[in-house]
C-alpha cells in the first residue's frame, strides 16, 4: 500500500458557485480558480497523485492551459483515476477534511461521498469527507477563503 497527501486553498468571492466535492452547494459565495476552485477535490487528487509520485495537479493541469479554463474538477479527478490506474494501482480509500467557517457542509456529505466514490470507481464507505470550521481564526475564519486537507491510499493491481 501507498499512501499520500494533498492540501489546497482557494479565495471564497461573492457571487460565485460554489463546488465541494464535487457537489454545487446553494451559498452567496464560491470559490475562486482556474477551473470550478473545488478544494475538495483538487486536495483528494493531490493526495492520489502524491501517492503515486507523480507530483502535482498544478504539474498535470497547468493553471496558464487554456484547455482547463472553468473546467469541472470532478473531470481532472477522473484523469487523476487514470493516471493512478495507468501506474499500477487502485484507489484503497480517501480522507478529506474541510476548513470553513460557512455554510454547513453536513447536509451535503453523503451526497459528496457518492459523487466522489463515482468519479474514483470505489464504494463512498471508502470515501470519508470531514469539515471543521477555524474559530473564526486566519484567513478561513474570516471567510476569505477554504482549505481542504486529504489523505488518500493506493493498493497494487496484481
Ligand atoms: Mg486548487
Amino acid at each position: 500500500m501507498r499512501v499520500g497527501m494533498g492540501y489546497d486553498v482557494h479565495r471564497l468571492v461573492e457571487g460565485l458557485p460554489l463546488w465541494l466535492g464535487g457537489v454545487m452547494i446553494p451559498y452567496n459565495a464560491g470559490l475562486q480558480g482556474h477551473s470550478d476552485g473545488d478544494v475538495i477535490l483538487h486536495a483528494i487528487a493531490d493526495a492520489l497523485l502524491g501517492a503515486v509520485g507523480e507530483s502535482d495537479i498544478g504539474s498535470h493541469f497547468p493553471d496558464d492551459d487554456p484547455t482547463y479554463e472553468g473546467v469541472a474538477s470532478a473531470s481532472l479527478l477522473a484523469r487523476v483515476r487514470d493516471i493512478v490506474s495507468e501506474r499500477g494501482f487502485a484507489v484503497n480509500n480517501v480522507d478529506a477534511v474541510l476548513l470553513a467557517e460557512r455554510p454547513k457542509i453536513a447536509p451535503y456529505v453523503d451526497a459528496m461521498r457518492r459523487r466522489i466514490s463515482e468519479i474514483l470507481r470505489i464504494g463512498p464507505g471508502d470515501v470519508s469527507i470531514k469539515a471543521t470550521t477555524n474559530e473564526g481564526l486566519g484567513f478561513t475564519g474570516r471567510g476569505e477563503g477554504m482549505a481542504a486537507y486529504a489523505v488518500a491510499s493506493v493498493i497494487p493491481v496484481p
